[in-house]
């Protein structure tokens, strides 16, 4: 840590966030009303909405460490992908804290508003691919194009998820790299909120820590980790968006203790299929 950083206490905080969350399996949609966060000052307006909740009769809750919890963020980026549904990601992870960001006149009973769930979803995929094409454009001019192109073609004006708050963004500035880190910021600083530092007592002694109110702080906290790095991958068979430490991985990643993924074993019997049919076009 640099030096104008000023120390509370003798040990530095670790570079992690510290803190627990809660999950209750298994969860469903149901209807429930409850007034949408619309920013501060905005008077709550009751409505009905379809929420992501607790099923009535489920085993008892329990906590958990989300950070190092392993893939979280993917989990949530197959939701944005629409490869995973969100009572299924709820299930594994728990809720992502819609209740915890926002004012308590705008609580939502029991869950969250799945409208917001979605929303948080969408917001981190879509960081996760404003992150790659910024790192393409700035080594390439084809990434530069690449980039002009995503956010012309591709990126929609959501809506997006700050915060607590659904709404939809419009960033225009005046380079595609300007338009493409402003709108990062933005989605980022209004997700990571309040996650910050925080004392804690250990053996009798105070340590600084960082700290979380909202799961979904943990996912943003794990996404501004990715500027710079190169650990998004695109699977060369199905597209699918991830992240993942090994440069190597260039498709899904392998589960239930597989050692390929299904999405390598497909490639594989292609090519091979491909490199027979050629051997014998040769005969
Ligand atoms: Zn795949």
């Amino acid at each position: 840590m640099s030096n104008d950083y000023l120390q509370i206490t003798p040990e530095e905080p670790e570079g992690t966030l510290l803190g627990l969350w809660w999950r209750k399996p298994p969860y469903e949609i149901r209807k429930a009303t409850y007034a949408p966060y619309r920013g501060a000052g905005f008077r709550p307006v009751p409505e009905e909405a379809q929420v992501l909740a607790c099923a009535p009769l489920g085993k008892p809750g329990e906590w958990t460490e989300p950070t190092v919890e392993p893939g979280l963020l993917n989990a949530l980026l197959d939701v944005g992908q629409g490869r995973l549904k969100p009572v299924a990601f709820a299930d594994r992870f728990g809720l992502l804290g819609y209740n915890e960001l926002v004012p308590d006149e705008n609580r939502c009973k029991g869950g969250e508003p799945l409208d917001w769930f979605r929303a948080q979803a969408l917001t981190a995929l879509t960081v996760v691919e404003l992150i790659d094409h910024l790192k393409e454009a700035k080594e390439s001019a084809g990434g530069r194009r690449h980039l002009a192109n995503y956010l012309k073609e591709e990126l929609t004006n959501g809506p997006y998820a700050l915060g607590g708050k659904v709404a939809e963004v419009m960033i225009q500035g005046s380079s595609p790299i300007i338009t493409a880190n402003s709108i990062l910021r933005c989605l980022l600083n209004a997700n990571l909120g309040d996650a910050g530092r925080q004392l804690q007592m250990r053996n009798g002694e105070l340590r600084t820590i960082f700290t979380f109110h909202a799961l979904v702080q943990v996912i943003y906290w794990q996404l501004a980790d990715q500027i710079g790095k190169s650990s998004i991958r695109r699977c060369a068979e199905c597209g699918r968006v991830f992240t993942s430490s090994n440069v190597r991985s260039r498709f899904c990643l392998p589960v239930g203790g597989k050692k390929i993924s299904a999405c390598k074993s497909r490639w594989n019997v292609r090519e091979f299929r491909k490199k027979k049919k050629r051997s014998r076009r040769k005969k």
